[in-house]
């Protein structure tokens, strides 16, 4: 799948629910309302779309959410996929998870085939966890990541970094990471979604805090990519990577790989605008595999240049309406 920019779309992030069972501040309101089981994809339905996104080429695909391991039966999901990994033409099945559930499910997703894994963890300290996601317990997380590890996954801990909660911690997080064998990965707070807050308020720029680390560590440059937007630097006095997600003060656009298709059968081309393709009605009206590749390629063929998300301290608008946990992190 060739996008009208040249870019091939190989890598597919699905999410299979908008529930979670934290409310992390920068990401959900307290009170969010989640969307009818009905109008939810079943399992069944979103491995028929995956399929079809296989079909035409894709190597990659994360599950996410909302929280993605709080779904129902959703190991169902991840037995499937694995099944596709090698011949079936997928190269790699992974997870973006907040770790709650990891303990319980964390030997299963290797028995099918996942290697690496995202984990959400923004402090190390309890009582700021617990403030943070505004109910949760750092305890089962922290449980859920050594089971993890126990079990075979790679790990890589995402952090999104905000300004006077998290900002003092970042050395203790590479140091944390480099001993267990982690990467590492910050991300810049992103304007999506009413949260009842001030996101300039919370907006830190990752310059700032890689020119901090730099004091205590030596961040030596890579070409390490994942496909992503992130930016990694080998960390030499730990041996492990740490990586910067910095969509509001660098555009990453230009090497875009992906789509997202959101746990109601809705396809973004683009997570920070708003044109989309409703992949459900479509698989609803009793499309023929054909019809549903039809879909998928005529969606890829309006994939825009790139985002244009801006903090702006005059509005106090989200730039893109939708939360995170809608079309998935
Ligand atoms: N619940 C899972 C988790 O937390 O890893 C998966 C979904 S979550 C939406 C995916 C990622 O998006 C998390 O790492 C989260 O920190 C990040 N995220 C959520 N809202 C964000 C925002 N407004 N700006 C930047 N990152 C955000
Ligand atoms: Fe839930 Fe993940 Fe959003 Fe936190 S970031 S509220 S864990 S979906």
């Amino acid at each position: 799948m060739i996008d009208p920019f040249g870019r091939s779309i190989t890598y597919l992030r699905v999410s299979v629910t908008d529930r979670c069972d934290l409310r992390c501040v920068y990401c959900m309101s307290e009170e969010m309302r989640f969307l009818p089981k009905r109008d939810l994809l079943s399992l069944e339905e979103l491995d028929r779309i995956c399929a079809a996104f296989i079909r035409l080429g894709t190597s990659k695909i994360r599950i996410t959410g909302g929280e993605p391991l709080v779904r129902r039966d959703v190991m169902t999901l991840f037995q499937r996929l694995g099944g596709r990994i090698g011949a079936g033409g997928l190269e790699e099945l992974t997870v973006t998870t907040n770790g709650t559930q990891l303990a319980k499910h964390a030997q299963t997703l290797y028995a099918a085939g996942v290697r690496r894994i995202n984990v959400s963890l923004d402090t190390l300290d309890p009582a700021k966890f617990t403030a943070i996601t505004r109910w949760g317990k750092i305890e089962p997380v922290l449980e859920g990541i050594f089971a993890a590890k126990a079990a075979g996954l790679a790990i890589k801990i995402n952090a999104v970094a905000m300004q006077d909660v998290n900002e003092g911690e970042f050395d203790d997080m590479v140091a944390w990471c480099g001993q267990h064998g982690f990467d590492l990965c910050l991300i810049e707070t992103m304007p999506m979604g009413d949260i009842e807050g001030d996101r300039t308020a919370q907006y830190l720029p990752l310059s700032v805090i890689r020119a901090r680390l730099r004091r205590r560590w030596t961040l030596e440059d890579t070409d390490y990519k994942t496909g992503g937007p992130a930016r990694y630097f080998n960390v030499a006095e730990t041996g492990r990577r740490v990586g910067f997600i910095t969509p509001m003060t660098h555009n990453f656009c230009e090497s875009c790989n992906r789509v997202r298709l959101t746990c109601t059968g809705t396809l973004y081309m683009c997570l920070g605008q708003n044109d989309d393709a409703d992949l459900r009605a479509v698989l609803r009206s009793g499309a023929s595999d054909a019809e549903l590749d039809a879909a998928i390629l005529e969606a890829i063929a309006r994939k825009p240049k790139g985002h244009d998300f801006i903090i702006d301290r005059r509005s106090d608008k989200p730039a893109v309406a939708r939360h995170m946990s809608v079309t998935g992190g």
